[in-house]
């Protein structure tokens, strides 16, 4: 017997109209280029997206399943586009700007991207990419000066696109599998491959990351979102904040590390995300004595592992706790998270370290195995070696467009990662199958 609830669809669109309804006077804070502060709240933030949406549609010809793509840094333009291409059916497609010219213009053509949104400051790059790129048929410049001079053809600027666009909006229809984000990874060998997420994968995912078991990030918490926006979706950080009213800072092109600490000071910022070698450069800034980043609590990493003398370097110098995480473009990214539990508390402090350390455990929804040479799955007992294998609300069933053989018959991705889970489900990481090429963050000046 079924049970007798509504079934109300998990989707992004519902995520923006809960953020206006319920946090219009929240705030997104953008770190210009120029160097300038850019603020609005939440419900300004939603009466633009209306616009967009309304623009992607009467002025781009945007249709139901179209892919359109964005070349940006994090900025609130990005995060309207996040919202406003789902809500017209759309695919928003954030393009990885740290690839090679020819794996961007692979992955455009691959797509079949119709539109590019493309930040002013990156246009120098991209134009090398667009005489590749025949099939795309319109450019949208993000905060370019009116008398820029540019290669790319059939281009409009940002605020021209919204201009005179009513801030009423009929979204597109839309079922909880809908595809709404889509991002490639290079992570093995071979041509990239496009992960195509879902209304439900990106609304679930979301939501688990809200919980105290994972990121820990409250209504009152002020996010500077460092991941890239063209990094699995900035780990899913524009939509978690966004269902718990949290205020984000977006840094622009600022990701070094006096700029990171800067804006950590100027906003007060108590919980951000980051690659290591992100957070590297932070510690070694702040070990330096000139600064401190007081309003500063938590720091969630992944993408690569994180030192143990990272993690207790930021606990004992400096009061941070860090929350050390895996994932992969291909789950959305987050999987496991590490975070100590009561039954650590008579663990040394080293031991306590050496668990931080770790991957940690699934989050709720994510489900991990070790699966060794022989085909056998292996006992947790922290040992015993095998290749990581995953699935989950928030997994990849399929690429976009390609074969692979990273798909087990019984249902499972296998990650090319190399490790053991112990007792306790900590996940170990300790090796990989294949060459990694990462997709992910570094950072640039
Ligand atoms: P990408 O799809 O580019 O984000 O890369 C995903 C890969 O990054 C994973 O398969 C791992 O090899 C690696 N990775 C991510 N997080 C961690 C972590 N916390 N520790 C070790 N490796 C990680």
């Amino acid at each position: 017997m079924n049970g007798l609830m509504m079934n109300y669809p998990l989707t992004i669109n519902y995520i923006l109209e809960y953020g206006n309804r319920v946090f219009p006077h929240k705030h997104i804070i953008t770190k210009q280029p120029d160097g300038s502060t850019h603020k609005y709240s939440y419900n300004d933030m939603y009466k633009r997206t209306m616009q967009l949406g309304n623009a992607l549609k009467n002025k781009l010809g945007i249709c139901p399943e179209d892919r359109v793509a964005t070349f940006a840094w994090n900025n609130y333009q990005h995060l309207e586009l996040y919202y406003a291409i789902p809500a017209m059916g759309g695919i928003c497609h954030p393009l990885n700007l740290r690839l090679s010219i020819d794996q961007i213009s692979f992955i455009i053509n691959h797509a079949e991207d119709r539109v590019v949104f493309v930040d002013a400051t990156l246009l120098p790059l991209f134009q090398q990419v667009a005489p590749k790129t025949p099939n795309v048929e319109h450019y949208i410049l993000l905060n370019a000066p009116k008398d820029i001079k540019t290669t790319l053809p059939n281009t409009m600027h940002y605020e021209d696109l919204l201009a005179g666009e009513s801030e009423v909006l009929e979204y597109a229809e839309t079922t909880e599998d809908t595809a709404v984000g889509m991002c490639y990874t290079s992570g093995t060998t071979g041509d990239p491959k496009g992960v195509l997420y879902s209304n439900r994968s990106t609304y679930l995912h979301a939501m688990a990351l809200n919980m105290p078991t994972a990121t820990g990030i409250g209504t009152n918490d002020t996010v500077l979102l460092i991941v890239p926006q063209f990094h699995v979706m900035a780990w899913g950080f524009p939509y978690s904040c966004m269902m718990i009213g949290a205020d984000m800072v977006m840094p622009g092109p600022h990701l070094n590390p006096a700029a990171i600490i800067k804006a950590i000071n100027d906003e007060q910022i108590t919980v951000a995300n980051g690659v290591p070698t992100i957070w590297q450069g932070v510690y070694a800034e702040l070990k330096k004595g000139e600064v401190a980043i007081p309003s500063f609590r938590s720091l969630l990493v992944g993408g690569s592992a994180f030192p143990k003398s990272m993690i207790k370097g930021f606990e004992e110098d400096f009061q941070i706790e860090t929350v050390h995480a895996w994932g992969m473009t291909e789950t959305s990214p987050l999987g496991t998270l590490s975070r100590l539990q009561k039954h650590h508390e008579n663990l040394s402090t080293d031991e306590k370290y050496d668990l931080l350390a770790t991957q940690g455990v699934e989050m709720l929804g994510v489900e991990i195995r070790i699966v060794t040479e022989d085909g056998t799955v292996a006992p947790r007992d922290g040992k015993t070696v095998g290749e990581i294998e995953v699935q989950g609300n928030w997994v990849v069933s399929a690429y976009y467009k390609a074969e692979s053989d990273n798909f087990t018959n019984d249902g499972w991705f296998k990650t090319g990662d190399v490790g053991t889970l112990d007792v306790d489900g900590y996940m170990n990481i300790t090796d990989r199958t294949k060459d990694l090429i990462k997709s992910g963050g570094e950072w640039i000046s």
